[in-house]
């Protein structure tokens, strides 16, 4: 029997596959695991083939399907191990699995284009009104200007051409004038179509010309001219065969010079897959250090390694306050795993942090470490992700979505810094990239081993439950301990310098102090921007961002008012948008202003921003660690970027500005979050051989998280987290959803809520506690209204099967849900 339809995974927020019909041509190709292009819609989408489906379509005729537009790969690029994990992630998170495979295969879509073409009607109209509408009954569009030049442009490119014009083209040549809205309308009204045509499949292998050497053929015959004769002695030193570019570049010669010595069969010109190469695998390697592990280290790799010989499922938490040497316990452990036989996976939340350790994961394990991060180009990520799937890649580094790795022979996962909230995707589909991690070892039978100095606080009680082995680094590597925390008052600082200002007497000598003695310091301010809020003197009000109920930050290079949410600017007011008065007060520190303070206050000091919007460009994050790793820069400011993980020995003092405004919106994590970031910072102090020092300013530093993250003090931290955790029935004690019903308008949100609350209040089982719904704290968001609603259970398996009632219920009413966002373990509910 001829196989005629395929079920396929389309990466739209919909939870079921789709049926497309074969076309007899492309049969041969479509196997389970390639990519296809497929209509959806009016659309164009690169979907996931999944199943050939045997047999007559149940219920309808195999000619009212749409068909299979064209197929991207010739091999199938899903194994069945990466498919097992998106499947379960897609059903864990209540998300979509074609969403979630394009998780998997990041990059790796066709360029689809709209191109727009003009109907007969819009010719006729355009005909008979010698290049302009005419048509009665439409009179608004006839009188349109806008209306006329696009169609005009449209019909004059179509009939040289005989084709449909591309969009951005249209876009182009229209210039400033094009209206998206007005296309609409005379698309609606029949004068033009549009339609999604597929380009290129995606990212292609790159190949490129390379020169060979013939043996032999040179038989002592010197060719004449001396560019031929380089030509030919570059060739040699490259041992016989080079890049057709870099050789003429060198021997100084031309192609013609290269043709002629083809001809006269000295050489033959092939051409070859040239790998797209990430920039931080060709950063100088030094050579591998060798340490002698400490006997908490020796302890932590042997447990590692005796489940390692096992090969079985085994999970362990490495808890060891920064600088303890975790790394090292990871790179023996790969070592190991590797010597099995096996692959190993290395996840870190910040592509930050990957290309220092890429270095020295490099100078350890030499070309078999793979990349796989989303600061990588496509092509770069496409090359990786098949050097890794040919199984040339013995381990892999990268960020959240290299969880899905095709790395076959998974013998090892390490989930470093564990507790960070970025290995949460903070759009759908939510999935958090460490709970993946375990979930893909034990598909896998391997072990995972979760990093952390201040755990999270599901994992602590998790391992406190025996889930996981405790492996404790006792204290840091080196004579230094863990550095002394100081806190400043900055109330006290504002009532004795009798006057606002940015650091404090006692952090402005510190940094003075390093700077005499050549260390260097960090300086952490965890918000960008040069005034975080432009507030009205008459009126009381800080202008908010137009989309999200959230005031917008100042930002001095760029000159105008920046939403940090939704990324819109608008430029610097005159007066105030509410009262129209015109005093407006610039307040509060962000990064940039910190920048020109510590310019202002230090002259002469070489300081380096690093936040978001520094590190706009590609490879701007690295060129600045390694300036501060090689002792160019004094003072690094910054953002929680600055926080992470990062191992520079010569950084002695860590100075933390606004720590209380760390606790930022009301949110359960909150406290946890300040906790983690700030005893991440602190750790960055100190690493070396000599004593470091923190200072923290706060204006209100009573808190419990600054106050123990001040006290290096976890165990403390914990029992009063995760009481407070206990009495509200927040996680790790509860399992967690939240549902957030967005639209335009505010009182369709409301009305959609109530309706999701009362379907799941409905059918509540034991222990399903509803709270809402209620308006987000964010109560607007990139112009669209947010109405909540938080959803608790005992059981996690109770939380989703409500959800899943919930939906089906809504599905089966026929009410849309694209306006429906849920979270599972959700990370903020904000
Ligand atoms: P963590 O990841 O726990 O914050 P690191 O792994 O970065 O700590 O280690 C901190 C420092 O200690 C690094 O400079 C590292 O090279 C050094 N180090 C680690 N283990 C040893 C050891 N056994 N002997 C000497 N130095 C070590
Ligand atoms: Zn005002
Ligand atoms: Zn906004």
């Amino acid at each position: 029997m001829t196989t005629l339809r395929a079920s396929v995974a389309v990466p739209r927020p919909v939870r079921r596959l789709f049926t497309y019909a074969i076309p007899p041509a492309l049969a041969p190709r479509c196997r389970p695991g390639v990519r296809v292009v497929v209509p959806f819609g009016r659309r164009k989408l690169t979907g996931y083939l999944l199943d050939l489906l045997e047999g007559d379509a149940p219920g309808s005729a195999p000619g009212s399907l749409r068909p299979i537009e064209q197929v991207l790969d010739p091999e199938p690029v899903l194994d069945a191990s990466i498919l097992e994990v998106a499947r379960f992630a897609a059903d864990y998170y209540i998300a979509s699995l074609g969403e979630m495979i394009r998780c998997a295969l990041p990059g790796m879509k066709a360029r689809i284009h709209r191109v727009v073409s003009v109907t007969p009607r819009g010719r006729r109209t355009l005909e008979e009104g010698g290049g302009v509408l005419v048509d009665a009954s439409l009179p608004r569009i006839a009188s349109d200007p806008r209306a006329r030049e696009i169609l005009g442009v449209v019909a004059e490119f179509t009939s040289e051409s005989g084709a449909a014009i591309r969009l951005d083209d249209l876009r182009r040549r229209v210039g400033p004038r094009f209206s998206t809205r007005t296309l609409g309308r005379l698309r609606a009204e029949g004068y033009l179509e549009v339609a999604e045509i597929a380009g290129t499949p995606g990212p292609r292998p790159r190949l490129e010309e390379e020169a060979v050497l013939i043996a032999g053929g040179s038989g002592g015959a010197n060719p004449r001219g001396s560019r031929r004769r380089r030509i030919l002695d570059r060739l040699r030193e490259a041992g016989g065969r080079r890049a057709v570019a870099g050789l003429l570049r060198d021997a100084g010669a031309s192609r013609r010079e290269m043709i002629a010595l083809q001809r006269m069969g000295l050489i033959a010109l092939a051409s070859r897959e040239a790998l797209r190469r990430p920039a931080s695998l060709d950063l100088p390697v030094q050579a591998p250090e060798t340490l002698t592990p400490t006997p908490g280290q020796r302890a932590a790799i042997d447990a590692i390694e005796g489940a390692l010989a096992t090969r079985s499922f085994a999970r362990f938490l490495l808890h060891g306050v920064t600088g303890s040497g975790k790394t090292e316990v990871y790179l023996r452990a790969i070592e190991t795993v590797i010597r099995g036989g096996r692959k190993a996976l290395y996840l870190v939340p910040e592509i930050g942090l990957t290309p220092l350790l890429a270095r020295r994961m490099r100078s350890r394990f030499g070309e078999v470490l793979g990349l796989l991060h989303s600061g990588l180009s496509d092509g770069e990520r496409y090359d990786e992700w098949r050097r890794i799937r040919d199984g040339r890649v013995e381990v892999v580094l990268g960020a959240r979505s290299a969880v899905f790795a095709p790395l076959p022979d998974l013998g090892l996962v390490v989930v470093d810094e564990e507790h960070d909230t970025s290995y949460k995707q903070d759009e759908h589909p939510r999935y958090n990239g460490r709970d993946l991690a375990i979930m893909r070892a034990k598909m896998s039978r391997a072990v995972v081993v979760l990093g952390s100095a201040t755990p999270s606080m599901e994992t602590y009680v998790q391992a406190r439950r025996g889930r996981y082995r405790i492996l404790t680094l006792p204290g840091r590597i080196g004579a230094a301990g863990l550095p002394p925390v100081d806190r400043v008052d900055m109330r006290r600082e504002f009532e004795e310098a009798g006057r606002e200002s940015v650091l404090s007497r006692r952090l402005l000598s510190a940094l003075e102090e390093r700077l005499r003695r050549g260390e260097q310091s960090l300086v952490l301010l965890n918000r960008r921007g040069f005034s975080t809020f432009v507030l009205c003197r008459s009126c009381g009000e800080a202008i908010q961002c137009r989309n999200c109920s959230i005031p917008m930050t100042w930002h001095l290079r760029l000159r105008r008012l920046r939403c940090h949410y939704c990324d819109d600017t608008r430029a610097e007011p005159a007066a105030c948008p509410a009262c129209a008065s015109a005093h407006l007060h610039y307040g509060g520190t962000g990064t940039e202003r910190l920048e020109t303070v510590l310019n202002t206050l230090l002259p002469g000091a070489r300081v380096r921003r690093l936040d978001k919007d520094t590190a706009r460009g590609r490879g701007s994050v690295e060129e600045v660690l390694t300036r501060v790793e090689r002792g160019e820069i004094d003072i690094l400011l910054g953002t929680q970027m600055i926080a992470k993980g990062h191992d520079f020995p010569n950084v002695t003092l860590v100075g933390v500005l606004a720590a209380d405004a760390l606790l930022g919106l009301p949110d359960f994590r909150a406290g946890e979050r300040a906790f983690q970031l700030l005893a991440q910072v602190a750790g960055r102090s100190g690493r070396g051989e000599r004593e470091g020092e923190v200072i923290v300013q706060a204006y209100y530093a009573d808190h419990h998280a600054i106050r123990f993250a001040c006290e290096h003090d976890f165990p403390g931290f914990a029992a009063r987290e995760l009481a407070y955790r206990r009495a509200m029935n927040y996680p790790p004690y509860a399992s967690l959803a939240t549902i957030v019903v967005k639209d335009r308008a505010f009182d369709r949100a409301r009305a959609q809520a109530d309706e999701v609350g009362r379907i799941l209040r409905g059918g509540a089982g034991r222990s399903l506690q509803v709270l809402g719904p209620a308006p987000a704290p964010l109560e607007r968001l990139r112009g669209e209204y947010r109405v909540q609603l938080l959803v608790k259970a005992a059981e996690r398996r109770e939380l989703r099967e409500a959800l899943d009632r919930m939906l089906r219920e809504l599905e089966r009413r026929k009410v849309r849900t694209e306006g429906i966002a849920i979270d599972v373990d959700p990370m903020t509910t904000l």
